[in-house]
């Protein structure tokens, strides 16, 4: 076993639970490990804390499969890992009225770089960093065993592959290839997913909730869905009973998507529908212009902070967007408006749509606090894992 040992007074994080240590912490390797290695990791003195996989391209230079000693990570350990995600999403399927959940959410599932969304028989899993990678094909077959799915795809294209020197991969991993075309339920609300070219791994799940608590604010009212993606929020409100729904969104697939959802669902006759392709900082502007309201307005922009450094330039778009947004919304009517950018906390977040609000000139209550949905969890040892928040307001 390889060792990896930390500098003095760099062990605390570890000791606490903590997933990640940065290569700064790392004091010295007894022999250079590969690529996804599994590490033993020491503190200075060497008492070993626990093992994690080895990342040398990456500045996050292990990520801890566990942080407890010398406990070995094998089959049975990944068995055990998997079967615990799985019980805590055992009832989730019934409760949230759904057959799409996130089976494994990464770090929070002490899996780091593991995430496994489950889209009716289908699993779509990325794998994001060295060990994810090296651990593949046992991931694969235990998860196939675990679930008894038909198939798993793969979608390990996103950004964070890079920064770990991967290359992008995609594909079939197990089992049937899986539908063109999965459709998903959400309550009454049914969507169609595509989990070879849909964003991520074809769908946002981790809205689910708020999908369905906008939508029960949704009857009788005007909605914008402004960065609708493939309906979602839009299509909710419909089903509910909203009068009028017009999605916004750049890519012209997703509006295609969005355009079969909402004919599949409930309302599809008895809501007016529009779809918009463009660009909402600049369509925002132009409804203003035309000055057009609505009593609900959702704002579900793409991460506008990919880093820390990114922050104040995000800020900006937020404010911005959130400003338009806000100019939108009728007297009485209802602001969703979300930030799935990690680097922003919730309290920063908030200072955002207070600093839109003043600009505004609008007096802003805010009646929920929202965030990622449950299947998505958080491990209370690795805050990092809250990335979506949101505020549901009231606008006067
Ligand atoms: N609310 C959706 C998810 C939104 S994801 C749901 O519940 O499923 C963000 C979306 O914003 C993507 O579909 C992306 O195509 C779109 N997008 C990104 N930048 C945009 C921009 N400047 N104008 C319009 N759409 C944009």
């Amino acid at each position: 076993m390889k060792i990896v040992r930390l500098k003095a007074k760099r062990d605390y994080p570890t000791r606490m639970g903590h997933p990640w240590i940065f290569s700064g912490a790392v004091d010295s390797v007894s022999r250079e490990p590969r690529v996804g290695e599994t590490v033993l990791v020491t503190d200075a003195a060497g008492e070993a804390l626990g093992m994690g996989a080895w990342s040398p391209a990456s500045q996050i230079r292990v990520r801890m499969w566990h942080t407890q000693g010398q406990l070995p990570v094998d089959e049975g350990f990944f068995r055990d890992r998997i079967a615990a995600a799985l019980a805590v999403r055992e009832t989730m399927g019934e409760r949230f009225a759904t057959d799409a959940l996130r089976l494994v959410n990464a770090e929070a599932d002490g899996l780091p770089g593991v995430t496994v969304d489950r889209y009716g028989e289908t699993l779509v899993g990325q794998f994001t960093t060295a060990g994810a990678e090296a651990q593949k094909p046992l991931l694969t077959r235990l998860l196939m065993e675990a679930t008894g799915a038909a198939s798993f795809y793969e979608r390990s294209d996103g950004e964070s592959r890079k920064h770990e020197g991967l290359e992008p991969a995609t594909g079939l991993l197990a089992g049937a290839e899986p539908p063109e075309r999965i459709t998903i339920h959400e309550g009454p609300v049914a969507y169609e997913v595509d989990v070879r070219s849909g964003h991520k791994t074809g769908f946002y799940l981790d809205q689910r909730e708020n999908r369905r608590l906008i939508a029960a604010y949704a009857a009788g009212r005007t909605v914008l869905n402004a960065f609708s993606y493939t309906g979602g929020f839009g299509v909710a409100a419909q089903a509910a009973g909203a009068q009028a729904v017009t999605h916004i969104d750049l890519s012209a697939p997703a509006l295609a998507q969005a355009r079969r959802n909402a004919d599949l669902n409930p309302g599809a006759d008895s809501c007016q529908v529009d779809f918009v392709q463009g660009n909402v900082f600049q369509e925002l502007r132009a409804l203003r212009d035309r000055a057009r309201s609505f009593g609900l307005v959702v704002l579900d922009p793409p991460k506008f902070a990919e880093t820390r450094s990114q922050t104040p330039k995000a800020l900006r778009g937020y404010k911005d967007i959130n400003l338009l947004g806000l100019k939108l919304v009728e007297k009485g009517g209802l602001l969703a408006t979300f930030s799935c950018s990690g680097a922003i906390d919730p309290a920063l977040f908030r200072r955002v749509v207070a600093e839109a609000a003043h600009d505004a000139g609008r007096s802003v209550r805010i009646l929920h606090e929202l965030r990622q949905a449950p299947d998505h969890v958080e491990a209370l040892t690795f805050p990092e894992g809250l990335y979506l928040k949101g505020l549901l307001c009231e606008v006067q």
